[in-house]
Parts: C-alpha cells; structure tokens; sequence
C-alpha cells in the first residue's frame, strides 16, 4: 500500500488587522491509497479550509501535504492545478456548474482542459453512468439539486481521479437523493479503488467511511478507525 495523501503539521492562518486567526492548528494524518475518510465537526471548526488544502486549491501557512508523493507546498498555482488535473477529483455542496453550459458540456470542460480530443463521447457515457444520459442537453438551472450533484459528480470522474474530495456532498440533497449520490461515491472506490475524502455534518455517512477524524476549533480531537467500514475491493 501506498500513501495517497500525507499531511503534516498543517496550519492557516489568516491576518485581520493586527490579529491573526488561526483555522488549522498543526494537523497530521496520512492516508493510504483506497481509504475513505471523514471529516467532521462543528460548523467553522476548518473543515472546508482543510480540504482546501489537501485538494491543493490553497496553500497552508505552515506544514506539509504531499499528495500522491507530491509535495504541493512550494509549487505555483499552475503547477497545483496541474496535480489537481492529473489526481484530483473535487465536488461541493453547491455542485459549482456553470450556469450558461449544457449538463454534457460541463462535464467536457476539464476533458477539454487537459488537451483531450472527441471528448463527447465519453463526457456522455460519464453522465450515463450517473444516470443522466437524458438530461445531457438540459442546462443545470433546469436540472434538481440531486441531479446537478451527480452532473458534478461525472464531471469530477472524468479525470479518473486517485482521490476524490467531496465537500458536504449530500448536504443540499433529500435523503433518496443523497443516497443515490453516496452509492455512485463508494461505487468509485470499490471499482477503480479511488481514495475518497468527505467533509460532512452526516454521521451515518461518515460512519461508512473506514475512518474519521473529529476536528474542532481549527485541532483533531479524535481519529477513529470505524467498525462499519465499507471494504475496498480493488486496492
Ligand atoms: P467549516 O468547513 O468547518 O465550517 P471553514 O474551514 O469553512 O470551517 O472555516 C474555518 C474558519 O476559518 C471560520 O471561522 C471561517 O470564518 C474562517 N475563514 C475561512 N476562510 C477565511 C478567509 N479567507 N479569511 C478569514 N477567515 C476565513
């Protein structure tokens, strides 16, 4: 096994006046390739802005990440973009699509992006997969909450990413909904293996990743291997 996400004495802070705020205090943990994983805790309590990091979309004050062996603490921004483009999947609570594109062509974009070419065809065996083949022409204002969720669930797969962040990824969806959106996750890391990396306020679906991690006022106050683990198939 492999680590697939080192962190390490991460801190951020950021500078109000003469104050400073500290969100993350001096975190550690490392996570094997094919690890699901929670973050919880109190809302503010630095959950976004760890994942944040982790995801390389910020930088920490302090400390140190290295995903997939990659250390993404002195690149410029286009050199973690590109970690991100080769890794990463990201989704949010807010589903981030772009309003004035097609279901389909939001899932093109980042395909488009890293330079591949008759992206179409598997943009569309993506949504497809996420049972919205149908809905392709539909622009994300004419589509549900759960259904922009799984487009931006499709867009997230079409890097075949070694990790997926997932930002309370259920948290603006009803329960029938959230479920389908949470199988295609763990669906992920059953077949291809993907790490999966979830913020949530959700306990019983942090309860089926094999571990989580309480944190509070920016610190980990608990880490716990969880009993009712969701076995990886393909690590
Ligand atoms: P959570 O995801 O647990 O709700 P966040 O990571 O979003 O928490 O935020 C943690 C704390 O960091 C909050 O107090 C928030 O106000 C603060 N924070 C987040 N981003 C910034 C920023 N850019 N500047 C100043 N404070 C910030």
């Amino acid at each position: 096994m492999s680590s697939i996400l080192r962190v390490q004495n991460l801190t951020k802070s950021y500078q109000s006046g003469n104050r400073t705020l500290t969100v993350l205090d001096n975190v550690s943990f490392d996570l094997q390739a094919g690890d699901t994983f929670s973050i919880v805790g109190p809302s503010g309590s630095g959950k976004t802005t760890l994942l944040g990091l982790c995801a390389g979309l910020d930088r920490a004050s302090s400390g140190s990440v290295y995903l997939n062996n990659v250390q993404l603490d002195n690149l410029t921004e286009d050199q973690r973009a590109q970690v991100r483009n080769q890794y990463v999947g990201f989704i949010f609570q807010n589903f981030q699509l772009m309003p004035t594109l097609t279901a389909l062509e939001n899932v093109m974009v980042p395909m488009e992006l890293r330079g591949e070419k008759g992206v179409s065809k598997r943009a569309l065996e993506l949504l497809d997969r996420v049972g919205l083949a149908a809905r392709q022409h539909h622009y994300p204002m004419q589509l549900s909450g759960g259904e922009q969720q799984r487009v931006s669930l499709a867009r997230a797969f079409s890097n075949q990413p070694k990790i997926l962040f997932a930002d309370e990824p259920t948290g603006n969806l009803d329960t029938e909904t959230s479920e389908k959106v949470v199988n295609l996750i763990f669906e992920l890391n059953r077949e291809k293996g993907t790490t999966l990396v979830l913020v949530t306020h959700d306990l019983e679906l942090a309860a089926k990743t094999g571990r989580i991690i309480r944190i509070k006022g920016g610190s980990v106050v608990s880490d716990t291997i969880t009993a009712d683990r969701v076995e990886t198939s393909s690590r």
